[in-house]
């Protein structure tokens, strides 16, 4: 095929986020702009999924302007593999702040490792958004 692009991974059936869900029925709504994160937990998965799909538009309409980069670098050697939710704090209906502590497990040039973070969500005109995070991998 003559115009192909960078393979973006296949998009999966199982929801790479870890709830047990089908990716066109979980994260895969967010992603299309049908569903908004009902909290900040919520968004998390699903910007774990669109790391592991590769979605840069929502990655960067779910991060607060403040800290939003202007792309996103995905590195093609990395593949998001599992989220763990490790925590989380407020992020729920009536707040607007909370915190997600998750391990991301990845495989880098086929070797297994893992990020661990604290993020931070906030909402902006009423949708959460990361704002930032302190990770120690
Ligand atoms: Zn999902």
């Amino acid at each position: 095929m003559a115009r192909r692009r960078t393979p973006a991974p296949a998009a999966p059936t199982d929801c790479p986020c870890g709830l047990p869900a089908r990716y066109a029925d979980c994260c895969g709504r967010l992603h299309r702009g049908e569903a908004a994160a009902g909290s900040a937990e919520q968004l998390m998965r699903s910007r774990f999924s669109a790391f592991a799909v590769r979605d840069e538009p929502y990655l960067l309409r779910s991060w607060h302007p403040d800290t939003r980069p202007a792309a996103v670098d995905f590195d093609p050697s990395l593949r998001w593999e599992r989220l763990e939710i490790l925590g989380s704090a407020e992020g729920g209906p009536f707040h607007t702040e909370g915190t997600v502590e998750f391990r991301a497990h990845y495989l880098e040039g086929g070797r297994a490792d893992a990020l661990h973070e604290h993020s931070r969500f906030v909402r902006h005109r009423g949708e959460w958004v990361y704002l930032d995070g302190d990770a120690d991998s």
